[in-house]
């Protein structure tokens, strides 16, 4: 059963009932990702971030929060520097309180709780600003007429580059 989405939760009590909740956060809550974006659009305010997400234990008995969220969040693009729509889909995985030595062994992440008592929105808010690419470009490169003819030149030298081709590998990964 799925239950409705709200800010805070205790984080024993949701493990041991399994708690799985499903909602919206208003991109208005999240005051420190608003930073990041473009904000010159007014349709802004009005975004949510779809989210579910549940709580579980996993095998060394640590609690874990295991989730999705989904959005389109508008970035500034930095070669015409206007607006840039990015969809973001992502699973977020993390445990919950666990040991240094654990923290140390595993890959996933640790998110460490206030006196028991996790802030949902700020995980969310935390993932997306991971999820933002540092510098944000339209994949169109004639988005800038200007900034095209300015880097025209070092394009045709890479072509002579025989790395080239693993460049070219890595951008379409
Ligand atoms: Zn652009």
């Amino acid at each position: 059963m799925r239950d409705k989405l709200r800010r805070r939760y205790q984080v024993q009590r949701e493990v041991t009932r399994k708690g799985y909740f499903e909602g919206a956060i208003a991109l208005s809550e999240l005051t420190r990702l608003q930073e990041l974006l473009h904000l010159d659009d007014p349709r802004h305010v009005d975004r949510q971030i779809a989210v579910r997400f549940e709580f579980l234990r996993n095998e060394y008995d640590v609690p874990m929060i295991v989730g999705q969220l989904q959005t389109s969040l508008e970035l500034q693009c930095q070669r015409c520097l206007k607006a840039l729509e990015m969809p973001i889909k992502l699973d977020f995985r993390l445990m919950i309180d666990a040991s240094e030595e654990l923290v140390r062994e595993s890959s996933v992440d640790t998110l460490y709780s206030d006196d028991g008592f996790i802030d949902v929105f700020e995980v969310v808010e935390d993932e997306l600003i991971l999820a933002i690419p540092l510098v944000a470009l339209h994949e169109d490169t004639a988005c800038n007429e200007y900034w095209q003819a300015s880097v025209a030149e070092p394009e045709v030298a890479a072509k002579e580059n025989p790395f080239s081709v693993l460049r070219q590998l890595k951008t379409t990964d």
